[in-house]
């Protein structure tokens, strides 16, 4: 099985004693109430996803990041995993604090080795591309202000706004041991925060032909306000695969992590993340976890393949997907030779539209079992805000 990102799988959840200690001594600690966003990131650290991170990063692994792509010990990461607070000045080095979620319970424990500042346009304009503040990912970073603490973390209870079915929640070291039972050797990850409709199964299947298991692994964490919710996502995943996948090749799991639509930057990210929860290729598709118009369709693809041998996963590729009338088949912009008008394409507008309407869209472009998980939640909001 491939090793996680630097050696071994991290693991910062306390338990049984050791989680009871700390919930006692939790009581008397400074509390510090963190946003979603980095709970999810705690969560990351403490599951082994963000392996080998034990805690927010301090200022020279932030740094290295930001402007060689690695930590400080030379090992590749392109995004900072970082805690940023507003006023620090309770917060001493060398003091331990309690972190918690927007439901006022305490999370973790957290052991402040470091406080730090940044220089947010050094840091944008590297791991974004940009500074401007319309792009959600550079936004989320100037929220937060420039002032950070670091420090090793220990979890002692699963954040608030991990909102998804429990089976689904599996840490790398349980789709680690998945794997191991299935005797798979060769598991293909597939990054998503959509409904999975007829264009990405075909892409899936595609990669599933050469390796043994096709891991579906949609990011739950914040996304863009008007995407799907998880728990309508994961209904959506789970009847797509019941009747169109082979569930003996097939598994799904959900990623707690938040997007940050750095594209270039975040498909690295991505890829050090599936090799933690034991995949060996990962899917990128076309300006992968991009937005807008900030980065060239490629460019993601492109990044990873440089870093690939360092990661040691392989990217597997893709053009747009579709089904081709004239093909009589789907087909990508690679297999299909016929013009775009044969193609079965709509637009996100337009599908939101037709859910909305409580229409199917063409079976060439949705599964009707998923379509109708759409349009009940769909025709649901448009209810609830009528
Ligand atoms: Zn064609």
């Amino acid at each position: 099985m491939i090793k996680p990102h630097g050696g071994i799988l991290i693991n910062r959840i306390a338990e049984g004693k050791r989680k009871e200690e700390l919930e006692n001594k939790a009581q008397g600690l400074f509390k510090l109430q963190i946003e979603d966003r980095y709970t999810s990131d705690l969560l990351m650290i403490a599951i082994g996803g963000f392996s080998p991170l034990k805690g927010f990063m301090g200022k020279a692994d932030a740094e290295s990041v930001i402007n060689k792509m690695e930590l400080a010990n030379g090992l590749v990461w392109s995004i900072p995993i970082l805690l940023p607070v507003k006023d620090s000045s309770a917060i001493k080095v060398g003091q331990e604090i309690a972190l918690t979620d927007s439901n006022n319970t305490v999370i973790a424990v957290m052991n402040v080795s470091e406080k730090f500042d940044l220089e947010l346009d050094n840091y944008t304009t590297k791991v974004y591309k940009t500074n401007d503040p319309a792009h959600p990912g550079v936004k989320a970073v100037l929220d937060g202000g420039n002032h950070y603490i670091a420090g090793e973390i220990e979890l002692l209870n699963r954040p608030v706004g991990e909102n998804v079915q429990e089976q689904y929640k599996l840490d790398p070291s349980m789709s680690r041991a998945e794997f191991e039972k299935r005797g798979w050797k060769t598991i293909v990850a597939f990054q998503t925060r959509n409904p999975i409709h007829r264009a990405h199964e075909y892409l899936l299947k595609c990669a599933l032909e050469s390796v043994d298991g096709l891991f579906i692994h949609p990011l739950v964490g914040e996304t863009k306000s008007d995407d799907v919710p998880a728990m309508t996502r994961m209904d959506c995943y789970q009847v797509l695969m019941d009747n169109y996948f082979n569930l003996k090749h097939t598994t799904l799991g959900v990623l707690p992590a938040a997007m940050r639509y750095a594209g270039p930057k975040e498909a690295v990210m991505h890829a050090i993340i599936r090799k933690n929860y034991g995949c060996t290729h990962l899917i990128i598709g076309r300006d992968h976890a991009g937005v807008g118009n900030y980065y060239g369709t490629y460019e993601a693809q492109e990044v990873v393949d440089s870093v690939a041998d360092k990661l040691g996963i392989i990217p597997v590729k893709f053009e747009h997907t579709f089904y081709c009338k004239a093909c009589g088949n789907m087909a990508s912009t690679k297999t299909c030779p016929h013009t775009s008008e044969h193609h079965v394409m709509l637009s996100g507008t337009k599908v939101r539209d037709m859910l909305a309407a409580s229409q199917r869209p063409p079976v060439e472009f949705s599964r009707p079992e998923v379509a109708d998980i759409l349009i009940a939640w769909a025709t649901g909001k448009a209810a609830v805000t009528a």
